[in-house]
């Protein structure tokens, strides 16, 4: 990781909206692909948002189309409304989207209210730790920022249990959201870990605190990485072993697994470091949002500055 102190704010929280946005989308056409496949077509190193797998180039998956609902959830009702975001979930869900998460689809068409689908469904099939909770985490991360870590990292918490019943997606979706928001401050979000795991809950750091040491590669994972704890731990290795933000996000795709979510956690957390002009401008300009259950609705790069922009300001601050 190479720290880029000159770069502002504004462009911190427009760069981890939209790099991860642009991870996702960079991810899609190699989801469940082998080691190296991002390399082996792209052997210049010099990618492109290329769509297939049913992807259009560009078009972002359901990891953004999530943060969206959420960020546009916050923004509307002021503040964490969790029967809302649910609520807008399902009419998502009920939209079609062209994929959505084995896990997140059980919570969301269950019939169960918000309260109850997601403990549920953990309950009855003991295992809820996918990435589905991470995955989604840069827009609400950019919104409850300037509360501060502990206040960032209960609310993250909230959120995350809207569709998964495993502590364990709560923990790593926290810990996400306190390195985004120290990479916000123009702070190095690496030196962090050590103080987000401290507000891990207990029967959670030790697992947690494996897979984010320094010394972690995805060599070392003990499970595929649509589970939560190799999806964050690739994430800050894709940082830690890269100097640019196209880099990282290259490294993220070329694990191989679930390329698209990889890739959109490393990209919210990339963003927010090196900013929004290191997003190459030939991914953004093709770098679109669709929503279903929402008419028509598509969000483009613009649209996601703004939403960006607009969380950073209407979030609440520090009491
Ligand atoms: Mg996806």
């Amino acid at each position: 990781m190479t720290h880029r102190e000159s770069v502002g704010r504004g462009d911190r929280v427009a760069g981890s909206v939209v790099g991860s946005a642009a991870g996702d989308a960079l991810g899609a056409p190699f989801e469940f692909g082998p080691a190296g496949v991002f390399a082996a077509r792209f052997p210049d190193g010099v990618g492109t948002l290329c769509g297939g797998g049913g992807w259009d180039p560009g078009e972002a998956t359901d990891d953004t189309q999530m943060a969206v609902l959420v960020g546009e959830s916050l923004l509307e009702r002021g503040g964490p409304d969790l029967p809302d975001m649910f609520d807008r979930f399902r009419r998502w869900a009920a939209g079609g989207p062209k994929d959505i998460g084995l896990q997140t689809e059980d919570v969301l068409t269950n019939g169960e209210p918000w309260y109850l689908a997601a403990a549920l469904h953990f309950q009855l099939n003991g295992r809820a730790a996918g990435n589905g909770s991470l995955m989604r985490a840069a827009t609400s991360a950019v919104y409850f920022a300037h509360t501060g870590r502990p206040a960032t990292m209960e609310a993250a918490r909230r959120i995350a249990a809207l569709t998964h019943g495993d502590r364990a997606a709560w923990e790593g979706t926290a810990v996400l959201h306190e390195l985004i928001r120290v990479a916000l401050t123009g702070h190095n979000p690496l030196a962090a870990v050590p103080g987000a795991l401290a507000e891990v809950h207990t029967d959670h750091r030790s697992r947690w605190a494996a897979v984010l040491a320094p010394d972690w590669h995805p060599g070392l994972a003990t499970e595929f990485n649509g589970a939560v704890w190799p999806c964050l731990g690739t994430a800050l290795w894709a940082l830690r072993t890269t100097d640019t933000f196209e880099r990282a996000l290259a490294a993220a795709v070329d694990v191989g697994g679930d390329t698209d979510t990889v890739a959109a956690v490393t990209g919210g957390l990339a963003g927010a470091v090196y900013g929004i002009e290191a997003v190459p401008d030939r991914w953004t300009r093709t770098l679109h949002v669709p929503l279903p259950g929402y008419g028509d609705r598509r969000l483009a790069t613009g649209d996601l500055i703004t939403l960006a922009a607009r969380l950073d300001a209407e979030g609440p601050r520090a009491t």
